[in-house]
């Protein structure tokens, strides 16, 4: 999930967007807009303003004449305010009339400004200024926004979910999973043996290789997947629509990802593994975060008993049932 790269791209390339329905109008502004470096969408009807003006990528500043057959200026700018979008349009409505009654009524329909009919061109110029300065400013806000969503729910080494945010998309897949009835495989991994990497290595060549495991596990994952940094080392997977078969089979995929290549750093190559508790509830399943959490910890212990570098599937059910001080 990365942020939306339209945040970043600020003002530059955005068109303005015409809607007149004189063609004399229309080239007269097109050609003055063009002339101060701005690319123009340019259309006849209201209608067509609306329909662009709801893209994904739609201007952010818009020039609608007041009068057009369909939709009129103060329709158009009704529709584009009811919307609940994120990115702010600037509209300029022009208008050949000059009672005041009109321009209120105008600006009432949520216009940020409006030009009377004929304009000079040094009097579109100023317009424009505010116009410019309130886009890039939402601009700005919506990065900082998104810098500040990205830093409150992803781990900071890893990129992936941080255990706060990987907790809430737990407790959200277990409501969606029942909801839909769906099985959800869950996963636990743990690196073996890690403390002994930082001990011999150092703890820049441990965050090296917990960044490349990390980059591993989330490329064996599907996108409607999560991967998040639980703890230190360890980390935990949801992986909605997957029985216990599918679970197993994406873990042991994974543990040899992990396995097969070793981690570089500097001129060093290291060789790491990692266990894996995996379970996965039926579909149907209502269970609590805690318990899926303590079974899929019970299935990683077992893993670790083992001898490390293995997956340990564990029947939901039946370790849900169970106290923890049976297991
Ligand atoms: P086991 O196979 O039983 O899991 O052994 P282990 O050594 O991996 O487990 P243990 O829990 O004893 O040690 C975990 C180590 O992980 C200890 C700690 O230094 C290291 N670790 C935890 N978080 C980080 C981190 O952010 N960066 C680095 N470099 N090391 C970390
Ligand atoms: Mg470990
Ligand atoms: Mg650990």
């Amino acid at each position: 999930m990365q942020p939306s790269e339209t945040y970043r791209s600020g003002l530059e390339g955005t068109p303005i967007l015409i809607a007149d329905d004189s063609a004399l109008s229309r080239r007269l502004l097109e050609a003055v807009l063009n002339k101060w470096g701005y690319s123009v969408i340019a259309v006849s009807d209201g209608a067509t303003a609306w329909e662009i003006l709801q893209r994904e990528s739609a201007p952010r500043i818009a020039i609608l004449d007041w009068m057009m057959p369909g939709l009129s200026g103060p329709e158009v700018c009704r529709l584009v305010r009811a919307q609940n979008r994120p990115h702010y349009t600037y509209i300029i409505l022009l208008t050949a009339r000059n009672e005041k009654d009109d321009l209120i009524a105008g600006m009432e329909s949520g216009a940020d400004d409006y030009l009377v009919k004929p304009f000079d061109n040094n009097e579109l110029k100023v317009r424009l200024g505010p116009g410019r300065r309130i886009i890039q400013l939402q601009q700005e806000l919506l990065v900082a926004q998104e810098q500040l969503r990205e830093q409150a729910t992803r781990d900071a080494l890893t990129k992936l979910w941080n255990r706060h945010a990987i907790g809430e998309i737990l407790a959200r897949e277990l409501a969606r999973s029942q909801r839909e009835n769906i099985p959800l495989g869950i996963m636990m991994a743990d690196l073996d043996r890690f403390k002994l990497v930082n001990d011999t290595y150092g703890h820049i060549a441990g965050d090296i290789v917990l960044r490349e495991v990390a980059r591993r596990i989330a490329a064996s994952i599907r996108a409607y997947d999560a991967a998040g940094r639980y703890g230190g080392e360890e980390f935990l997977l949801m992986l909605p629509g997957c029985d216990e078969e599918a679970c197993l089979q994406t873990a042991e995929r994974m543990r040899e990802a992990i396995r097969q290549t070793p981690v570089r750093v500097g001129d060093l190559s290291l060789r790491v593994t990692a266990s894996f508790g995996v379970t996965s509830l039926p579909r149907g399943t209502a269970a609590a975060s805690e318990t899926v959490i303590r079974v899929a910890d019970e299935a990683l212990y077992q893993a670790k008993q083992q001898g490390r570098n293995r997956c340990v599937q564990l029947p939901f059910a039946m370790y849900a049932a169970a106290p923890p001080s049976l297991l």
